[in-house]
């Protein structure tokens, strides 16, 4: 079943970068998160070593503003955030801006760059470009954090519904006029003896 990407629950990466933070800005750059709906599933202070930070940039290696990102990233504490929301990668990309802080003040004045960036380099916020850099970055940080897509409840039912109610039902009704006494042992056999992808072995004589 195909979901819409404005629906899905996914999660991102997001920096708040080290100017930001020695600035102070940490505080409202968070309260705007919230305001903005999305859930912080995940928040640290980190002081990246510059290995880490070569690493998580690998990208932009050999470009002309790769060393100055680099002793950017890694002048001062900086927060790493998971964030969670509908459509969550495409929504913080929205709500940092443009890269450049000068076109997001201009196009975007109300973007997290245009407010708290100062230059194309100092530009206050990072955010996952697509739904892929976020898996790898959320994972680049927290290993352990399951980073597939959650579904809504009504998808949940939807994906019931398509998949399993009929054949539920069909056990379920059998097992009504049965009446075992172990209900739940029975539905497990009668589950399993009614595995509709169970293989069958045709045994020849
Ligand atoms: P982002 O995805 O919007 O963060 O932009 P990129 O992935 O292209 O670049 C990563 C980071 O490198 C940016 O957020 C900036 O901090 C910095 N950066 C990007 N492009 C330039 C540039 O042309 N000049 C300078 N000095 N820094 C840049
Ligand atoms: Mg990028």
């Amino acid at each position: 079943m195909e979901f819409d990407g404005r629906r899905e629950v996914q999660k991102t990466l997001a920096l708040i970068k080290p100017e930001a933070v020695a600035k102070g800005y940490e505080d409202a750059i968070m309260e705007r998160i919230i305001d903005e709906g999305f859930t912080i599933v995940r928040w640290d202070k980190m002081h990246l070593s510059q290995e880490k930070v070569q690493l998580f940039y690998r990208e932009h290696e050999g470009k002309s503003f790769f060393p100055t990102l680099i002793e950017y990233i890694t002048s001062g504490p900086l927060i790493v955030l998971v964030l969670a929301k509908h459509n969550a990668v495409q929504a913080w990309r929205d709500l940092i801006g443009p890269t450049d802080v000068e076109m997001a003040k201009i196009s975007f004045p109300r973007s997290l760059r245009a407010l708290y960036g100062t230059s194309k380099t100092y530009n206050a916020c990072h955010g996952s470009s697509d739904p892929e850099a976020a898996r790898r970055e959320v994972k680049f940080f927290y290993p352990n954090i399951n980073t597939d897509p959650i579904l809504t409840n009504s998808e949940a039912n939807q994906y019931i519904r398509e998949n399993l109610e009929q054949y539920l039902v069909d056990g379920l009704t059998k097992l009504a006029k049965e009446k075992p006494i172990n209900p739940v042992d029975w539905l497990a056999h009668w589950i399993l003896d009614n595995n509709p992808n169970r293989p069958r072995i045709e045994i020849e004589e």
